[in-house]
């Protein structure tokens, strides 16, 4: 599914997100920047050491915060870090910290110029986001920023298996649709 926002594309597909040919990956990290499991591993497996001996020098991340990287042996040239919230229950501020993880992932996209970005679904894997809940946040605060900002113009939103696909169609068409 693809749809048209301001003159950028936003994409949904199903894949394997260290495989994507985007200018740069989004990776769903923790604070600490030092790996983990889930995509985190996966992009850590992928990248090569070097990506580990980069993130060593950046001091973390807060929640709601990210930090870019270069992508070394990934096809995409960069990596950019953003720290979802873990949730608990929806009244600790989640929706506003994932919104702001994708928000500074998008403006760190943007300051280096990029055409095209693939996001993971932040923290809806072992952070426990709701995944339909998570969505609507991933999709207002993309159509938010591409209100004001020309870049990225490909925002490729890429779901691991096909209920994740279906739940994210689902949303796109509900989000349009209101
Ligand atoms: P978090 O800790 O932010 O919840 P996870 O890595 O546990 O991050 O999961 C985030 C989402 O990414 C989940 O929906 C999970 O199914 C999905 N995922 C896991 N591996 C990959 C991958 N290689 N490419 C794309 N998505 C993935």
């Amino acid at each position: 599914m693809q749809i048209e926002i301001n003159r950028a594309v936003i994409e949904l597909a199903q894949g394997d997100i260290t495989e994507q040919d985007t200018d740069a990956i989004v990776n769903a990290a923790n604070e600490s920047l030092l790996g983990g499991g889930g995509v985190d591993g996966a992009i850590h497996r992928a990248a090569g050491p070097q990506l580990l001996a980069e993130c060593r020098t950046l001091g973390g991340c807060v929640t709601g915060d990210a930090k870019i990287t270069r992508g070394y042996k990934l096809r995409a040239k960069y990596v950019i870090h953003a720290v979802g919230p873990v949730y608990y229950d929806g009244t600790r501020g989640e929706a506003e910290l994932l919104a702001s993880a994708y928000r500074r992932a998008l403006d760190l996209a943007h300051a280096h110029q990029l055409a095209s970005v693939a996001f993971p679904a932040i923290s809806t894997g072992v952070y426990g986001y709701p995944m339909a809940a998570a969505a609507r946040v991933a999709f207002a605060t993309i159509r938010e920023f591409l209100q004001t900002h020309a870049a990225p113009t490909l925002l490729r939103m890429v779901l691991y298996d096909a209920r994740a696909l279906q739940t994210h169609e689902r949303v796109l068409q509900e989000f349009l649709a209101a």
